[in-house]
């Protein structure tokens, strides 16, 4: 995600009512902020929101939490969420390596992880949010059954992460490499990144894993 450093972002970000600014007091409590028992599904890397904020309208039975690193990015997707004020959306401003200090084991039902930086050279494959490292967090605080589900069109950081999944011994419940033009289409909603890229032509590549 290109930065402009906007100023006052994160201050913005402090006072703003649907950004959880301590989000590591919420560990096994995040049902209470809700105030319900509905299922968590969490997006890390959300960028501007825009998947994040059509899953909330279009899934009111389902909790909805948005994970990204930059005020200066989530500030984009808090413009949008003042006008709907999706009472099943929240923001949070955070690294993704410390999701197991912000969700308790079993917390999230499901990881969305869509266009995430690819990290090119070797020596960053960790960095990865699909990497196993990455993995083996998410499995800490995802709930039995939970599921990831993963969207690029970079082919090299989706060939990596279908191998990390597999030695790292997940389940490939769906695997499509142009899933504009596959079964798993119907429904799909598409994250700013997917549109941009797609308009281009290139295909989008996508898996769910659970454990096995
Ligand atoms: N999901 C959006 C944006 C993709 S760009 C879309 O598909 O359109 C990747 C986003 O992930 C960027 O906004 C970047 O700031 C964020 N990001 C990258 N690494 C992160 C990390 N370790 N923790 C939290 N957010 C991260």
């Amino acid at each position: 995600m290109r930065l402009r450093n906007i100023r006052g972002s994160r201050e913005r970000i402090e006072e703003n009512r649907f950004v959880i600014n301590d989000p590591k007091s919420y560990r096994g409590r995040w049902r209470e902020l809700f105030g319900n028992d509905r299922p968590l599904h969490i997006e890390i890397g959300m960028g501007k929101g825009k998947f994040i904020s059509e899953m909330a309208a279009l899934h009111p039975e389902i909790n909805y939490l948005g994970i990204e690193k930059y005020s200066s990015v989530l500030i984009r997707a808090l413009d949008k969420q003042e006008e709907t004020e999706a009472p099943n959306l929240r923001f949070i401003r955070m690294e993704a390596e410390e999701v197991c200090e912000v969700f308790a084991p079993g917390e999230a039902d499901r990881i969305y992880l869509n266009f995430s930086d690819p990290w090119p050279k070797d020596r960053h494959a960790k960095r990865r949010l699909t990497s196993r490292e990455f993995l083996r967090r998410y499995d800490q605080i995802l709930a039995e059954g939970g599921q990831i589900e993963f969207k690029t069109d970079n082919r090299p950081l989706f060939d990596f992460s279908v191998d990390e999944a597999r030695e790292a011994g997940w389940q490939m419940l769906v695997c499509t490499y142009d899933l504009h033009h596959s079964e798993f289409a119907e429904g799909n909603v598409m994250t700013e990144y997917e549109e941009k890229f797609s308009a281009l032509g290139n295909p989008i590549h996508k898996y769910i894993i659970c454990r096995k």
